[in-house]
């Protein structure tokens, strides 16, 4: 399976749009297009950022994709739910507004969906049921569109994970709160990933996020890569190396792998496009650090040491996001709001979602130990 690895240094439209169209043109995408199909791109747009805070989907490789098809005569929508609720109001409306995605699709007079507002239909998989937007399950193609980032929870999140977004509002909250293990949420995501069944993927690597993302604790870091694939198994596994990840660390690419979705093999994908990955050491995610246990240790303790959100007083300003986005309804009032760790299931929900960078975490202990052991052994 080919994955298009392409150097691109920065978002700059004419650039951007000439290395989208080769990457899409080696891969042979206006095949797989007729006039007047009905194109549907999921960018990640996970919460309301800039889109120089390197969180979510910039909008001109999102541009970049939206005139790659309509030049094949598409109709394309870009759809999106974001990761978060406020009572009766749908974050998704101002992620599309500040990430810019909203300022291209009126310029370029396309359709934005909001997935928490439209009608679903439901699909199951073995273990779940799933309300998916009809509007995704009706396009002729869907284009997954996701931004190079760790994640807290999943250590990695790309081209597979940027389809929980298709599932509307607080029923992600539901979802996380009945699979708090990462490695069985990760097999829910998968299964979202095996009922949507993308047939592209297009990965915005040009500036990515490292440190404990996918929100704003994370760090922006630049990467210049612009990936493509009809593989999102094989593009993630790409993408997550050049993080530094090993083979099967990322559990939702060895799941996918496992499942027969995809190539998680890198000695089995062809990496075309001549894009050449930066020595750079890139920082992972706290809880990456625990697959360095064995697995004996690890099976059991797992939970326990997850890294645990705690909020920063002087930052929060009550906003009540995270209080109103946790699944287990653990963060309270006291004096400032406070996460009782009791309860809690450190999905970091609430840290991805916070504005002000008010929640980090705390490392277990354990952790920290092979953290300093990793670094004396250099
Ligand atoms: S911790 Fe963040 S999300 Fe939660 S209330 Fe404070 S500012 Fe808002
Ligand atoms: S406090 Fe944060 S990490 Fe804990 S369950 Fe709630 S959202 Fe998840």
């Amino acid at each position: 399976m080919e994955v298009i690895a392409t150097d691109c240094q920065e978002y700059e439209l004419k650039s951007v749009l000439k290395k989208v169209r080769e990457a899409l043109t080696k891969l042979q995408v206006e095949q797989l297009v007729v006039r007047g199909d009905k194109v549907l791109l999921k960018p990640n747009l996970l919460s309301p950022h800039q889109p120089e805070a390197g969180i979510t989907t910039h909008p001109v490789v999102v541009e970049a994709v939206i005139r790659y098809f309509q030049q094949l005569g598409a109709e394309v929508k870009v759809g999106e739910s974001s990761g978060g609720m406020m009572v009766n109001q749908s974050l998704t409306e101002q992620a599309f507004e500040k990430t810019g995605v909203l300022a291209v699709c009126q310029k370029l007079d396309v359709e934005v969906v909001n997935f928490d507002r439209v009608s679903t239909r439901v699909l199951s998989s073995d273990k779940y049921e799933f309300p998916l937007p009809e509007v995704l399950l009706e396009a002729d193609l869907v284009v997954s569109l996701p931004k190079l980032k760790t994640h807290s929870l999943t250590l990695f999140t790309g081209a597979v994970k940027n389809l929980y977004g298709c599932i509307p509002g607080m029923k992600k909250v539901e979802y996380h709160r009945s699979c708090p293990h990462p490695v069985d949420f990760s097999e829910l995501v998968v299964d979202i990933f095996e009922l949507v069944k993308p047939d592209l993927a297009i990965m915005d690597g040009i500036v990515g996020l490292e440190g404990n993302g996918p929100g704003s604790t994370g760090d922006a870091c630049q990467m210049g890569v612009i990936l493509a694939s009809q593989d999102l198994v094989a593009l993630d596994t790409v993408a997550a190396s050049y993080l530094g990840y090993t083979q099967n660390q990322v559990p939702i690419t060895r799941i996918a792998a496992e499942r027969g979705l995809g190539s998680n093999r890198l000695e089995q994908i062809e990496i075309i496009g001549g894009y050449q990955p930066s020595q750079q050491e890139y920082r992972l995610p706290s809880n990456a650090l625990l697959s360095l246990l064995p697995n004996w240790l690890l099976q059991p303790l797992f939970g326990s040491l997850l890294s645990q959100p705690i909020i920063n007083q002087q930052e929060c300003i009550e906003c009540q996001l995270c209080v109103q986005s946790c699944p287990q309804e653990v963060i309270i009032e006291r004096q400032g709001l406070e996460i009782e760790e009791e309860g809690c299931i450190k999905c970091l929900c609430c840290q991805e979602l916070c504005p002000q960078e008010a929640i980090t975490v705390k490392e277990h202990s354990l952790v920290r130990l092979i953290r300093s052991i990793k670094e004396f052994l250099g």
